[in-house]
């Protein structure tokens, strides 16, 4: 690190930048900065891939032979089946893609760019040659630069270079797209944009990390093929009694085929990819944007969120509350970073020592506030919010921190590290110069910083244990007068000047969400690199922690599962504490905002990025919080766990139609009812029921109880607890109404077949009427395209033997009121008894 310091970029001295015509001109021309993507298929290849699905194909092979052989009734049927289905699909598909696509462009990239001599945000991809472009630490640089101003600028190359060390870049050199801003910040001008760019050419290197299907997809695929190779074993099944019963082969073959395609449920990796991305988009309203669909999926199966605190369990607005020397003790009010308050517990004029304490802690740090703008409503803070509270403070003592900071030229400086958690700046100071350290207490105050034989730090070490006491958080700063400049790395042999209190205020809902993940059964664990006094403060008002509970300290990884506290805790160790809760059985969700919490976001089942962390953090996590609000989590946490329960759900009405169907086929020849439904019945049936109803099924609204059960153990099978249970039972009880009406009119002398049609399809209706999430009061109307989806459904089965033309085109025959009466009664059955069956298995659960 070079000892001699640059200034600061000057914040009134920037260019100008090109005109937005210039730039939009230039962006015409160049393209976008952006590595380029695929694009999403053409309506055409989305039509095909969905013909060429096994199942659709053998319906058009079936479709063109029933026309060889002139039975156009069928052809027609098969025809309709597929267009509708294939229109179903591709709409489903073009939904979830644009779901997804307005999610990438939430979260995508952005930089600070000057143009027309304002400095504005863009998407990085609107970047073109000749922008004037600022990056600051946190930051992936959006295109390659050639810096004009470079300020402790530090990057890491590591995605072009792999080299993870990071290098220092000055005024002259350039910055490549794509690395890292480590320490520092840099303006420069954009040389190199998209595909041209540094980054352009490595560009298979970066390839998105989480594309392709989600575990669940994948399982769920999985299980359609098996669930397809059993349908199609009872189909041949079904088609070899049927040709032994003397049935023409055509007519069997044709069955059989039709009973494969309405058993086995095609659309369900359509279903939940569609569930997901809506779920997703759910979530993006909620504050909560998901980069990606497994975010969405694993959302609902996580067992502990582990937090840092401030900014997320707290509000990261720092205010400095008391101030502590070898003579003074005295308390600060005002509130934020506006320069008025009280300093009460001395007279005016201040002592002596206290000014030099506030200066020094003035000096050492790089943050500024601002005054009230029109787009800002009141005093802000610019950089590092703690520092910014120092900033503040040195005001209230009344120095005047630009020119307190002028008069006291930086000489050279060690950034804040998180490993040793102190920063050192030297300073020239009239003829001599000041060395100036802030940080923990604990580094401050005792060796090497320190002399440990000075007298003054005893009294100073307890003053910082009686404010972390307090809940505050504690710097110490030390500072000595040479006359020759120090080494800033390892400062030695500083006299305590003091320690000072810093006020976080714990956010408004932090105790409530924390209570919230309790009910959820969710584990919420603080890890922090602040002290474990001020940690276990913050952690009891939460109410994760009490008195006597234990707190480890980050270098203690193995302790994870037993304790919900971690201070001193340094971001690289988030990742042992990430490894020993998997290895646990744990699924978790860490936070995190810095350039350090990236590979701990990425290690974490779901990492969770602050919208107003870095950039780097953003595009490591799964989950960007907008708001930074711990909150927001569980809102994310209920979406996930409404988006399981929903696919559930169609699978349970899905698979438990199938079953009935083909039971019926099965069994009813058994019973005397010949074939019980022709070809074009079944396809009928399974257009009405899987079609809208399946689909609208997957927006049910959240159970009321979402965040009062415990999450789903991760290794459950997607059929488990009980849901292959329901899909038999449920089958079986539609085969048992289907098949009695079948008996039943049969005997009677009714159209048996027709009744028999009308039942099963019905009847499934029911059950997904009754597959309806439980509505709490006042939401009774939620997801009202399940009733239209229904009614209509519903009214198309009627339609097809009442409507002469569908009549022909089904082979139904017509039913009189009697008849329909009848069917519609015993179609009700099977839903109102699953409805009964659940309202009894909740009661049970709710005595437990
Ligand atoms: P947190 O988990 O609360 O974000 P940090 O790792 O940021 O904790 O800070 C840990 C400790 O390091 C703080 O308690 C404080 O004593 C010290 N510290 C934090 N920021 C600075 C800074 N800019 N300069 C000097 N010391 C700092
Ligand atoms: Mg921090």
């Amino acid at each position: 690190m070079a000892l001699t310091e640059t200034p600061a970029p000057d914040i009134g001295q920037r260019p100008a930048g090109l005109t937005g015509g210039e730039a939009a001109t230039r962006l015409a021309h160049d393209g976008p900065n952006a590595v380029p993507r695929p694009r999403p298929p053409r309506l055409l290849r989305r039509v095909v891939a969905q013909l060429a699905d096994p199942l659709v194909s053998l319906l058009l092979v079936a479709g063109a032979v029933t026309g060889l052989l002139g039975d156009w009734a069928d052809t027609a049927i098969i025809a309709v089946v597929v267009c509708l289905n294939t229109a179903i699909g591709v709409a489903q598909q073009v939904r979830a893609d644009k779901a997804v696509a307005a999610l990438d462009t939430l979260t995508a990239p952005t930089a600070r760019v000057t143009r027309d001599g304002t400095e504005l945000v863009v998407p990085a991809a609107d970047l073109v040659r000749g922008d004037e472009v600022r990056v600051e630490a946190g930051d992936i640089v959006p295109a390659d630069l050639l810096l004009h101003d470079a300020h402790r600028c530090q990057a890491d190359e590591a995605a072009l270079t792999g080299e993870s060390v990071p290098v220092a870049r000055a005024a002259g050199d350039e910055l490549s797209a794509g690395t890292v801003l480590v320490t520092g910040r840099a303006a420069g001008t954009v040389v190199r944009t998209g595909a041209r760019s540094a980054l352009g050419r490595i560009a298979e290197l970066v390839a998105t990390t989480h594309a392709g299907p989600t575990p669940l997809q994948r399982r769920l695929t999985r299980l359609s093929r098996v669930l397809g190779a059993l349908a199609v074993a009872l189909c041949l099944v079904v088609f070899a009694v049927g040709l032994a019963s003397g049935r023409p082969l055509l007519l069997m073959a044709l069955t059989a085929v039709s009973l494969v395609v309405a058993a086995v449920p095609e659309s369900l990796p359509a279903v939940v990819t569609l569930s997901l991305a809506l779920g997703a988009r759910r979530m993006a309203r909620r504050k909560a944007i998901p980069r990606n669909l497994h975010a969405v999926e694993t959302m609902g199966s996580v067992t502990v969120v582990a937090s840092d605190k401030t900014g997320t369990m707290t509000e990261g607005r720092m205010t400095v509350r008391r101030a502590v020397t070898p003579d003074t003790d005295v308390s600060v009010t005002g509130t934020g970073y506006e320069p008025a308050g009280q300093i009460s517990g001395t007279d005016r004029p201040l002592p002596q020592d206290l000014l030099d304490l506030a200066r020094a802690g003035l000096l050492c740090s790089d943050a500024a506030v601002l005054p009230p703008a029109p787009d800002r409503p009141g005093w802000t803070a610019v950089g590092d919010p703690l520092e910014a509270a120092l900033v503040t403070f040195a005001a209230r003592c009344g120095l005047d921190p630009a020119a307190t900071r002028a008069a006291a030229p930086r000489w050279a400086e060690h950034p804040f590290d998180q490993a040793t958690r102190q920063m050192t700046t030297v300073h020239r100071d009239g003829d001599t110069y000041l060395t100036i350290c802030k940080g923990a207490p604990e580094s401050v105050l005792s060796a090497p910083v320190a002399d440990p034989a000075d007298p003054r730090l005893p009294a100073a070490r307890q003053a910082a244990a009686d404010l972390t006491a307090a809940g505050l958080r504690v710097l110490a700063i030390a500072a000595a007068t040479t006359a020759e400049p120090t080494n800033p790395i390892a400062p030695t042999g500083l006299r305590p000047l003091g320690v000072i209190g810093i006020e976080d205020p714990l956010r408004p809902s932090a105790a409530t969400t924390a209570a919230e993940f309790t009910q959820a059964g969710i584990r919420l664990m603080l890890i922090t690199g602040d002290h474990p006094g001020t940690a276990a403060h913050i952690a009891a008002q939460v109410g994760i922690w009490q008195p006597g509970d234990p707190i480890a300290t980050g270098d203690q990884p193995e302790r994870a599962h037993q304790v919900r506290v971690f201070a001193r805790t340094q971001p690289e160790q988030k990742l042992d504490i990430i490894a020993e809760l998997q290895h646990h059985g744990h699924v978790v969700a860490m936070t995190g905002d810095g350039v350090n919490d990236a590979p701990a976001l990425s290690r974490a089942d779901i990492g969770v990025a602050m919208g107003g962390g870095t950039e780097v953090a953003r595009q490591a996590a799964d989950l960007v919080l907008v708001d930074d609000n711990l909150a927001t989590v569980s809102h994310a946490v209920a979406e996930g766990r409404r988006v399981y329960d929903n696919i559930r759900r169609f699978l349970r009405y899905g698979l438990a139609g199938g079953t009935a169907e083909l039971a019926v086929m099965l069994i009813g020849p058994l019973l005397g009812l010949g074939l019980p439904l022709l070809p074009g019945q079944i396809l009928w049936i399974n257009l009405l029921t899987h079609g809208l109803p399946g689909v609208a099924l997957g927006a049910e609204p959240a159970e009321p109880d979402v965040l009062r059960r415990p999450p789903r153990p991760p290794d459950e099978q997607i059929l488990g607890d009980g849901l292959l249970r329901g899909v038999l039972a449920l089958g079986a009880l539609l085969t048992a109404v289907t098949l009695g009406t079948g008996l039943y009119a049969a005997a009677a002398g009714w159209p048996w077949q027709s009744m028999v049609f009308v039942v099963l399809g019905l009847a499934q209706l029911g059950i997904a009427l009754a597959s309806r999430a439980t509505r709490p009061h006042g939401t009774r109307w939620a997801n009202p395209g399940l009733l239209a989806a229904v009614a209509l459904s519903a009214a198309a089965q009627f339609a097809a033997v009442a409507i002469p033309a569908l009549r022909d085109l089904l082979g139904t025959a017509p039913l009189n009121a009697t008849q329909l009466a009848f069917c519609a009664v015993a179609a009700l059955l099977p839903g109102g008894l699953a409805l009964i069956w659940r309202t009894a298995l909740r009661h049970r659960h709710h005595q437990r």
